[in-house]
């Protein structure tokens, strides 16, 4: 596997260099496809974003940045930018195919999850953001959409199309990312950072438990509401008292007093339940 990659990590290819197999998925600006690379027999995600409409949204600089970003990231928790290339009309991202598909799908058909998987779940997502963050990248785009199943069941996190460079000490002001799992900071307008990926954490970790959203609403105004008072919906009485004091350390109000990904990795909670994450 590791030499078939070689002959396309990094690589300047083209679109005939692929046959194309069947459409995994859409997002905002692209579709992905699996796809085999021909010569070596690889197999990976290719992922096709139109510059036409790039361009109407003035989106342009949005794929360069995501390239730039995940093309510096190496972790197995996190989905591997093999190479891009583009013609006239598009860019194309060759990625690692992810075949067990999205956690969202996942949970939808198997959860609410059990406390064990949860907290396994979740521990290999504070992981991967703790190698996100150690290279001053945060994701702020973190929803079960993005996080996808590899064949044996681990996670990786992908679609670094918000993720941004933001060395320690600096804020951004901007709001993005999906309303339900963004941070009260971040609907506030004071500033935020890299706190902004466990708040999102704790709204997964929550979903995890419940199946549900912890701020959900049919109204975007009352969800907002909820979010910056952090007005949860009471978890279950059937999750543990550790469960709940986790997701409360990550849906905490104030950033500085949120888990970081360090202090979620050695809460008791996710001790208890995962030896080896
Ligand atoms: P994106 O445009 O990156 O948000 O991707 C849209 C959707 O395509 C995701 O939510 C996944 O369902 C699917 N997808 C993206 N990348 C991959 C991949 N590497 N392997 C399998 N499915 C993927």
């Amino acid at each position: 596997m590791q030499n078939t990659l070689d002959a396309i990590r990094g690589k300047k290819l083209h679109l005939s260099n692929f046959k194309i197999r069947h459409k995994v998925g859409k997002g905002s600006y692209g579709t992905v496809f699996a796809a085999r690379h021909r010569q070596s027999g690889a197999v990976c995600a290719i992922k096709t974003i139109n510059k036409a409409r790039l361009r109407t949204r003035g989106a342009e600089d949005l794929v360069k940045r995501e390239v730039d970003i995940h093309s510096q990231l190496r972790y197995r928790g996190i989905l591997e930018l093999y190479t891009w290339f583009e013609d006239s009309y598009n860019y194309f991202l060759v990625m690692e195919y992810a075949p067990g598909g999205e956690l969202l799908r996942a949970l939808r058909q198997e959860g609410p999850f059990c406390e064990r998987r949860a907290a396994n779940y979740s521990a290999q997502i504070a992981a991967a953001l703790q190698y996100l963050h150690s290279k001053d990248v945060i994701h702020r785009d973190l929803k079960l959409e993005n996080v996808l199943l590899q064949a044996n069941g681990k996670l990786m996190l992908a679609d670094f199309g918000l993720s941004v460079s933001l060395p320690p000490g600096t804020q951004l002001y901007d709001s993005c990312g999906t309303l339900d799992y963004r941070a009260p900071e971040a609907l506030g307008g004071q500033g935020y950072s890299r706190e902004i990926d466990m708040w999102a954490l704790g709204v997964m970790t929550y979903e995890f438990l419940t199946g549900r959203l912890p701020f959900y609403s049919e109204d975007d105004a009352v969800v907002r509401e909820r979010i910056v008072k952090a007005d949860i919906t009471p978890l279950p009485t059937s999750v543990s008292y550790l469960a709940r004091e986790y997701v409360h350390s990550l849906l905490e109000l104030d950033p500085c007093w949120r888990l970081s990904c360090n202090e979620a990795l050695l809460d008791p909670w996710i001790l208890e339940h995962c030896q080896r994450c």
